[in-house]
């Protein structure tokens, strides 16, 4: 891991002119080096930034004007429809479409793989055959599910505070683009608007991508059991899962707080990705878009029989509640 600089200047060259590091603000020694190690598992160039929101911000900034249409996906992460509708005043007009189709006439599409929290995934060929700029969110699916780029993506983004920094103790945005124009107009947003992303953060960034495989594979087996045992629980009525990843969104019928209140090693708090295991009900922050008694349930690493012996008996709680 390279050694963490947290200098916010660098000294001018003998000729008084800036070298690669100058000020924080437009590249740090510790942030290049966590952009080369994300962009060669993206094949790309990556950018990082202060958090998830500021690389959307900084999406919007590079590729939207007055007037631009942006095709959102359906039941993806809530907060990007939010940042976007920030932009409304501007003259940004957004509509949502179901991804698991083609997307409409946009200018550009923002696909999220697996969405957060109803798990749909784009349909790839469609989105190849738009004319449309693709922005692909693959916060989920990491570069180990999913290299979107090469699926067709221009823009591959990620929330880096969730698998990528994996230990939920670093708030982090990426980007990874192959186009240098692309890669530019981001750059310039990111310096201009402030979007940058601070030296302890990408030390945290290199340090998760030294286990994110291996993060990965634990997570999906556990998630791929649990989603099983899930799916026959007389107290769930449905179960989403892709099939990789650690992410499971499951609706309990009625109110979900008995049930995610009442699990000791699943931690009832938000966010997702890192190497412990959390729970959440959606609704309170997503309001009716969203099944009422959805619980997204992001899966670590601890022991597979440990996770389902706390969430059965949570279950079983709500069972005897609803008189199952
Ligand atoms: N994209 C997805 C899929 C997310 O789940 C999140 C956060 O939950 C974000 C983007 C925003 O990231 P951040 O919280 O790092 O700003």
């Amino acid at each position: 891991m390279e050694p963490l600089d947290r200098s916010t200047v660098w000294p001018y060259d003998e000729h008084g002119e800036p070298r690669a590091f100058y000020y924080q603000r437009y590249a740090h020694p510790t942030g290049a080096a966590a952009e080369r190690a994300l962009g060669a598992l993206e094949g790309g160039d990556a950018l990082l930034y202060g958090s998830g929101t500021a690389a959307v911000t900084a999406c919007i900034f590079a590729f939207c004007r007055a007037g631009t249409t942006v095709a959102l996906a359906e039941g993806a992460y809530f907060g990007t429809g939010v940042t976007l509708a920030q932009f409304a005043p501007f003259g940004l007009n957004v509509v949502e479409f179901d991804q698991t189709g083609p997307p409409p006439e946009a200018d550009v599409v923002w696909l999220e793989a697996p969405a957060n929290p109803v798990l749909s995934l784009p349909d790839w060929e469609a989105v190849r055959a738009h004319p449309g700029l693709v922005v692909c969110d693959a916060t989920l699916s990491t570069p180990v599910y999913l290299r979107a780029l090469d699926e067709g993506a221009d823009v591959a983004l990620h929330s880096a505070t969730k698998y990528l920094t994996g230990h939920h103790d670093a708030l982090l945005g990426a980007t990874v683009t192959r186009d240098e124009e692309h890669t530019r107009r981001l750059s310039d947003a990111r310096t201009r608007i402030g979007l940058s992303a601070a030296p302890d953060a990408a030390q945290s960034l290199l340090r998760g991508l030294g286990s994110l495989e291996l993060r990965l594979e634990r997570q999906t087996e556990s998630a791929r059991e649990l989603a099983g045992r899930l799916a026959a629980h007389p107290a769930v009525s449905l179960v989403r899962y892709p099939g990789f990843g650690g992410v499971i969104s499951f609706d309990v019928e009625g109110d979900p707080l008995p049930v995610e209140t009442a699990t000791t090693l699943v931690k009832n708090q938000t966010s997702l990705g890192g190497i412990g295991t959390t729970m959440e009900s959606r609704w309170r922050w997503e309001g009716d878009r969203i099944p009422r008694g959805l619980l997204r349930l992001s899966v670590g690493l601890e022991d597979v029989d440990a996770l389902w012996a706390d969430l059965a008996q949570a279950l079983g709680r709500s069972a005897h509640l609803l008189k199952i």
